[in-house]
């Protein structure tokens, strides 16, 4: 049983007035700073200090964590799946390279580290695994399972991929054939038709009915899944083919009683993740779109508020656009004039067969588009009101290259006095290599919080969850959602401070400001 497991000790405590450990619970107590800033009468701007007081809760019991994934037998189901699986048994396997041993690389939250602080005797920094900035779930004891509306087991789903190595396929294939994708629902409309030849898997019903919705449910709370391994919590992520868009469509899917109603109905533009996710919603699973579509349409978000149950999405931030939302960050951030950026790929993967159709590709384009307009708009020397530089998005499906994404950009800029830099990538990205450690992320992030709650400091204030929709989720996300009428933060660094600053708040820490004033007021 999960709740009975012991959880580790953590790897560091915080020696605060405000901060309180139980054997259940760490409660701090937390002081946020922010500048308010207003105008004058003669438009001068006026900057206040401000601070709020917030009381954190942390529950540290992480019990027994499943993720199910739709489209598990993918390239990035199967991947993710044999990744976990070496690392959970300690694998290593030869390459023409030589030995190679499971690792966790590409996951921010296992293989990144941040500072805790200053080592009071040597003034060197003290830095930790992310992962034990606080109680979290490791993904070597993750359950995984999940749905494809392909038959394939997953063994040979991982062939099919096309991804990892023979030598490291035979060490995992025994316990892989044993995992078979329960049937999914398909609806032909939303992917590409050139997706039909692998649907073999597919529960009755090709428009949206409130049978499916039961049906992922059920697959939910009652499968031998959760029953067999004991779960406590189900993390669900749509790692499918991307679909088209859905069309908001005022009385249809705008709010939460529409698209319940929508889906009763069999409306037919309800998607098939939008159903996964209004049956997540309902299982209280926090439910995570990894691809570009509108799956979280207003009325699914509405639907997740109202049930306060965690959503988050859009499109995973792997290759390119995450390369872009670091690269434009320093661009801009160094005062350079970024005027254009043109990124092209070719992909030969089912995602890029899926993406050869317009509607699909359409979807795509919209979610790299947007990703430099928080960092042009914050810049007003660069750039007039509404300006923004050029942007192209090209994909074109090549079988050759297989996984092997290529993504080749160029930013042009203006320099100094009429000058020009010109800054051409080539981006080789092992397309599914770089996605499967963001699927941990962002599975025991969103199981993390899960885990968070909040109050403000005030008498009778209760303690409650972080916004339904988990922005905080943004730096895994290519395009990030938030919660209605807060703005969209693309930027990588200060996504990643988010992250770390908000984990740090939980256990009553301060955020990390990299003044270092330690060492500069000698
Ligand atoms: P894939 O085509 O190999 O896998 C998708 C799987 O989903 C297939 O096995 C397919 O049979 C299944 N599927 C389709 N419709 C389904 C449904 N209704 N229910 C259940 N299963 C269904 O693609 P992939 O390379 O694994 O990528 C998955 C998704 O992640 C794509 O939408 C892609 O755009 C997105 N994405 C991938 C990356 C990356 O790999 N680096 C980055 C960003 C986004």
């Amino acid at each position: 049983n999960g709740s009975a497991r012991q959880e580790p000790s953590p790897l560091f405590t915080v020696n605060s007035p405000n901060v309180v450990y139980t054997p259940d619970e760490i409660k701090s107590h937390y002081a946020y700073h922010t500048t308010e800033v207003t105008r004058s009468a003669d438009n001068q701007l006026v900057a206040t200090p401000k601070s709020s007081n917030y009381n954190f809760k942390v529950d540290r019991k992480v019990g027994k964590v499943g993720m199910m994934l739709v489209g598990w037998g993918g390239n990035n189901g199967s991947t993710v799946t044999a990744g976990i699986l070496a690392n959970r048994r300690g694998l290593s396997w030869e390459t023409r390279e030589g030995k190679q041993a499971a690792n966790y690389y590409g996951s921010v939250v296992m293989s990144s580290t941040v500072k805790l602080g200053t080592d009071a005797k040597t003034s060197e920094e003290i830095n930790i695994p992310f992962h034990d900035m606080l109680p979290m779930v490791h993904p070597n004891d993750l359950a995984i399972g999940g749905w494809d509306i392909s038959s394939l087991n997953l063994a040979e789903s991982m062939d099919r991929a096309q991804v990892l190595e023979p030598t490291l396929k035979n060490l995992v294939r025994k316990e892989m054939v044993e995992m078979k994708p329960l049937p999914s629902i398909y609806y032909p409309d939303f992917i590409a038709s050139n997706q039909e030849d692998r649907a073999d898997n597919v529960v009755e019903g090709t428009k949206a009915s409130w049978a499916h919705v039961e049906k992922v449910q059920k697959d939910i709370r009652h499968s031998e899944f959760k029953a067999q391994n004991g779960l406590d919590k189900v993390v669900v992520m749509w790692t499918a083919n991307t679909e088209r868009y859905a069309d908001i469509i005022p009385g249809v899917n705008d709010t939460a009683d529409n698209l319940i109603n929508s889906i009763k109905t069999g409306h037919e533009e309800v998607a098939p993740s939008t159903v996964f996710a209004i049956a997540s919603i309902l299982e209280n699973a926090p439910f995570i779109n990894g691809s570009p579509q509108n799956t979280l349409v207003p009325g699914a978000r509405e639907f997740a508020e109202q049930r306060k149950a965690f959503i988050g999405g859009d499109d995973f931030k792997s290759g390119q656009t995450k390369m872009k939302s670091a690269l434009v960050d320093f661009l801009i951030n160094a005062g350079i004039k970024l005027t254009s950026i043109a990124s092209y790929n070719h992909l030969g993967n089912n995602d890029g067969k899926n993406l050869s159709s317009q509607k699909q590709f359409r979807s795509k384009e919209i979610s790299k588009s947007n990703v430099v307009d928080d960092m042009v708009a914050a810049n007003s020397i660069l750039y007039e009101k509404d300006e923004h530089p050029d942007h192209t998005v090209v994909i074109k499906y090549m079988p050759a290259v297989g996984d092997n994404k290529r993504a080749l950009d160029e930013y042009y800029a203006e320099i100094f006095m009429g000058g020009h830099q010109t800054i051409s990538l080539f981006n080789i990205c092992e397309d599914s290599l770089l996605a499967s450690p963001l699927i941990i992320d962002l599975v025991v992030l969103a199981e993390m919080m899960t885990r968070v709650s909040w109050k403000e400091d005030a008498e009778g204030a209760e303690y409650k969850g972080f916004h339904s929709v988990l922005s905080v989720l943004s730096y895994m996300l290519k395009a990030p959602m938030t919660p209605p009428g807060t703005p969209v933060v693309n930027a990588l660094g200060k996504q990643r401070s988010a992250l770390i600053n908000i984990f740090r708040a939980c256990v009553g820490l301060q955020p990390e400001s990299d003044m270092t004033l330690e060492h500069k007021l000698l």
